[in-house]
């Protein structure tokens, strides 16, 4: 077994509880939020929530390498007021220190916005500041920067714009990237057939590399190839259908990393883990 699929599952009651919520759904990985994403605030994990987040761990039968904990919506590391960075900086700061605490090894965020107040050169800048200081101050997380689909003012929807984040990053070991599929197909990456798969990921690999893929969101898209509007849809139903899907489960680019469902329709995941699994050529 060489993939490893799940859904970004509830963590709610706990975060002890996301491992069980996946282990019911039949998946292999999972993502969850260790605070609530809405949030600027949480209390701190207690030594009894982090023991029993990692008892669950083990009886999912899942790895720590296999879970891609999201961080909160609210942060945006490259915010054009500097007291508004600092506030996202220190949350971000707070989440990864969660993941460290929970035995955790990446996190996944994305990049930042520059809220049409500053350049997109200026903004990245200040995202890669912000993950340079992350650094330094924690340890043993890799910084997993997903890519957008370019609604409003986010940045990341260009392979480009992560492979200059990576650039400029102090320590390569711990920057990774995530690549939703809907927001690569509403970017303008198309995926849908032979041709355009290999030729998407053969740009991919030429300007960030497969050694810093560290997850993938796997949703299909409801708006067309390009519109940069973010909207998820379930495995089939939307403008990328199946055999984009086929073609990652057996693309060994994407051995050993969380595939993680976020697809809009939670009372079909088992199925859709299923679907996805029944995909892999022996
Ligand atoms: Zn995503
Ligand atoms: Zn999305």
């Amino acid at each position: 077994m060489s993939k490893f699929v799940g859904a970004h599952v509830s963590a709610s009651g706990g975060v002890y509880n996301a491992p069980l919520n996946a282990k019911a759904i039949g998946a292999k990985a999972f993502a969850l939020f260790t605070k609530n994403q809405r949030q600027w605030k949480a209390k701190p994990l207690d030594a009894q929530t982090i023991d029993l987040f990692k008892k669950n761990l083990e009886i999912a039968e899942i790895l720590p390498k296999h879970v891609l904990p999201h961080d909160s919506y609210l942060i945006n590391l490259g915010h054009p007021e500097e007291e508004k960075r600092q506030k996202s900086l220190d949350a971000f700061i707070d989440e990864v220190q969660r993941c460290e605490q929970l035995g955790l090894d990446r996190l996944n965020f994305h990049p930042g916005s520059h809220l049409k107040k500053i350049s997109e050169e200026v903004c990245l800048d200040r995202i890669a500041k912000s993950m340079n200081e992350t650094l330094q101050q924690t340890q043993n997380v890799t910084l997993v920067m997903e890519n957008t689909a370019g609604q409003g003012s986010n940045l990341g929807f260009k392979f480009e714009h992560l492979g200059y984040l990576i650039d400029q990053s102090i320590d390569k070991s711990r920057v990774g990237v995530c690549i939703d599929t809907c927001h690569m197909f509403t970017a303008g990456y198309d995926i849908r057939t032979r041709e355009a798969y290999d030729k998407t990921w053969k740009n991919f690999d030429e300007i960030i590399g497969f050694k810093y893929l560290k997850g993938m969101h796997i949703n299909d898209s409801k708006p067309e190839l390009g519109s940069r509007v973010d909207r998820h849809d379930s495995l089939g139903k939307g403008k990328i259908g199946l055999d984009a899907f086929r073609f990652i489960m057996n693309d060994s680019h994407m051995d050993d990393i969380p595939l993680i469902l976020e697809t809009i329709d939670d009372s079909i995941w088992a199925d859709e883990i299923n679907l996805l699994y029944s995909f892999v050529e022996v």
